[in-house]
């Protein structure tokens, strides 16, 4: 038997019965619900105001009901509606943030995952400690100005979609920042960035072996991010500074990218090593995270970020990815937490999957 993440009361709501597959419209619901049907599970689509029009547009993603609240915020009191449609909540980037990551963790339904990795993820040091007590390499960090001796990115903290990033090449370059709030100060990364999706399973027996269960890899993703993308086609930065032009980290999109065969055993070391300490620390990790990081010339993967849910960019593979494809054909993130959430009813595993 393995880590029990649920407290047997939380999982009355589906005892006995079919769970529906859960989640708030947005993100990579329709991949959610897509893979969810394709296992056999009943959909419901949890909307602030009106379903969406353009679920119409896609009737195997689109979920077989709705429940609609009148904001987000206030779904907690529809959590009896949920426990009796006998829900179970898959958590997504969107919904842990706009419901809020404490109304999150308190909401009495099950969730698919260890509810407690949000306290872990949404705190950058906290995350930190975690990541850098794995023995995973990640950037630099400066405590002082007078420190820097290279590139830095300032991020603020919690800034959504590295909107305020502040990047200096140099200290002296520094002197332009003026901070409206709590912030961090990081090497400047160069290389390539790669997005990697990961889903870790605490049941299976077989495949790449971490814990007691084991790790997969089902994607991989690099981010379009507006403006900086596209930036150097105006001109230096010292030109677009003067011209008062800041350089934005806005997710617009994702593309497809592979590694190079010869990092896999590295890429597989890292999520491996963030999984093995998630278990140390809070009873582990389960289902998708992503680790996102850059590639240096010196192929060495430096680790700026984690996201412990399915991200956007596993969208790009609701038929499968160059990697899923050698696991099981077909196989999106959506449908492989439909099918952990299958196996662990079968086998009566599921307080080890929920929390
Ligand atoms: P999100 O909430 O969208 O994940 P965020 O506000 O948490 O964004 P990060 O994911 O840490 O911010 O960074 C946003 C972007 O900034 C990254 O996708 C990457 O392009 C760039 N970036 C972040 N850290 C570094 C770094 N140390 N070196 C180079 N680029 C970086």
């Amino acid at each position: 038997m393995g880590i029990h993440l649920a407290p047997p009361a939380r999982l009355g709501s589906i005892e006995g019965r079919t769970p529906t597959i859960a989640t708030l419209c947005s993100h990579s619901s329709l991949q959610i619900f897509h893979g969810a049907r394709r296992e056999g599970f009943p959909t419901l689509g949890i909307t602030a105001g009106d379903p969406p029009k353009f679920y119409d547009a896609f009737p195997l993603g689109r979920p077989d009901r709705f429940l609609s609240v009148p904001k987000v915020s206030e779904l907690p009191s529809s959590a009896a509606t949920l426990r009796e449609e006998g829900a179970i909540l898959i958590p997504h980037g969107s919904f842990v943030e706009y419901l809020g990551p404490e109304r999150f963790v308190a909401l009495d339904v099950p969730v698919f995952g260890n509810r407690a990795v949000i306290g872990w993820e949404s705190d950058r040091r906290k995350e930190r400690d975690w990541l850098e007590s794995a023995g995973v390499l990640m950037p630099l960090r400066f405590e002082e100005f007078r420190d820097i001796d290279r590139p830095v990115i300032i991020k603020y903290y919690g800034a959504k979609g590295g909107k305020g990033f502040f990047l200096a090449k140099n200290r002296a370059d520094t002197e332009a920042f003026h901070p409206t709030g709590p912030y961090v100060i990081q090497e400047y990364v160069l290389g390539t960035r790669y997005y990697v999706h990961f889903f870790y399973s605490p049941l299976s027996d077989r495949g790449y072996r971490v814990g007691s269960g084991s790790l997969e890899l089902l994607g991989m993703d690099r981010r379009d991010e507006a403006n900086i993308d596209e930036l150097y086609k105006l001109g230096s930065q010292e030109e677009l500074q003067r011209a008062g032009i800041r350089p934005t980290f806005v997710v617009t999109g994702n593309v497809p990218v592979m590694l190079r065969e010869s990092l896999l055993p590295q890429i597989f070391d890292v999520g491996a090593r963030i999984v093995e300490r998630s278990i140390e620390l809070f009873g582990g990790m389960v289902g998708p995270f992503c680790v996102e990081g850059i590639m240096t010339e010196d192929l060495q993967f430096k680790v700026f970020e984690i996201s412990t849910r399915i991200v956007a960019g596993t969208n790009l593979f609701i038929s499968g990815s160059p990697y899923s494809e050698m696991i099981e054909p077909g196989l999106s993130t959506g449908r492989r937490i439909a099918q952990e959430i299958r196996r662990a009813t079968e086998e009566h595993r599921l307080a080890e999957v929920l929390s």
